[in-house]
């Protein structure tokens, strides 16, 4: 026995809180210890949990059957680990434990995380279908009122130039001959922090900026277009889904912290803060791109609306309104969508 080193540790049993002194060596495969009462017990070593050679002060090892083996002398553990053969490939084990429980965290977490991506949206399309049009009818108007406080001026566009929008407008949409959602058009004079803009909020309410419809003075079919993209988020209602979304989470947040009243008291600000995703992003695009089509209008006319927007940006502080359309980026995404198009 002689040749196997000997480390004078202390033995915890798990059920008290006592340790026992005892002598521990190894010999080829397993970990025996003698006690002060002379008997030896004895572990397969690749039962036992080694401890991980970084960790610093005191070594401790854990058994197959609960007990743990503690050393104070850090450097007399290692040494003698060293000299019995514990080498770092023994504590792999115990690390994969660790790999376990690292993906099992990740697995909450992925999980969590499909909940928020798709969950949240799914209950929110849920619930808006259930909500009555008068509920949306009230958090619209409360939010173009809010905007209008917030973002917005009066227009100083010509009534006989907003009245050819209007009508050039619905006259787009009577030429598709698809039933098309109810909307209100709003003309508003906006600072520089919207620049051209166009936006759509719950309930139907459409805003153009006067910045928007200058820009575009020459090119009635892209801003045909660029309502359309509007009306597209009406129809599909993406402003309230987005308010209904921000709502679960926050009254998920309130399930945790207990305070459900900040939840409907922040729609507005949800609107001024939240931008629609790229998949709400993707349909308003879609429906525009039918409209277009269905008006016998090419839809490559919003390839000019990005251009004279990315034109703007360069110039100008880029827009920080992040529901407005302006305010996205004209991802190569979106010119091949439009630009495809026969
Ligand atoms: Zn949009």
């Amino acid at each position: 026995m002689d040749q196997h080193p000997i480390l004078p540790l202390d033995f915890f049993d798990g059920r008290s809180a006592r340790p026992q002194p005892v002598q521990a060596w190894v010999e080829p495969g397993t970990l025996r210890l003698r006690n002060a009462e002379g008997q030896i017990l004895s572990y397969p070593l690749r039962r036992v949990r080694w401890p991980e050679r970084q960790r610093h002060g005191q070594r401790q090892a854990q058994l197959p059957d609960g007990a743990v083996l503690s050393a104070v002398d850090a450097r007399a553990w290692d040494d003698w680990a060293r000299a019995s053969g514990i080498d770092d490939s023994m504590t792999v084990r115990w690390m994969q434990s660790w790999r376990l429980v690292t993906a099992a965290l990740l697995l909450l977490m992925l999980s969590l995380a499909a909940a928020w991506r798709w969950g949240i949206p799914w209950s929110a399309g849920a619930i808006v279908t259930l909500l009555p049009a008068q509920a949306e009818r009230q958090i619209g108007s409360q939010a173009m009122q809010s905007f209008d406080t917030r973002w917005f001026k009066p227009s100083t566009l010509a009534p006989a130039r907003q009245q050819a929008i209007a009508a050039d407008f619905a006259a787009l949409l009577s030429a598709g001959g698809q039933p098309t959602p109810a909307y209100q058009l709003h003309f508003r004079s906006a600072g520089k922090e919207l620049g051209p803009n166009a936006l759509a909020l719950p309930g139907g309410h459409i805003v153009l900026t006067d910045a928007l419809a200058e820009l575009l003075v020459d090119q009635p079919d892209a801003l045909a277009g660029v309502l359309a993209h509007e009306l597209g988020h009406v129809q599909q209602r993406h402003g309230l889904r987005m308010v209904v979304q921000a709502s679960l989470l926050a009254s998920m947040a309130g399930l945790v912290v207990g305070d459900f009243s900040a939840v409907l008291v922040g729609i507005p600000t949800v609107l001024g803060q939240q931008a629609y995703s790229r998949d709400f992003e993707r349909e308003a695009d879609a429906y525009a791109r039918e409209l277009l089509r269905a008006g016998a209008r090419s839809p490559t006319a919003m390839l000019i609306f990005f251009e004279r927007i990315e034109g703007y940006k360069k110039e100008h502080s880029p827009p920080t309104l992040p529901i407005a359309l302006a305010s996205h980026p004209a991802h190569e995404e979106r010119k091949r969508f439009f630009g495809a198009a026969p």
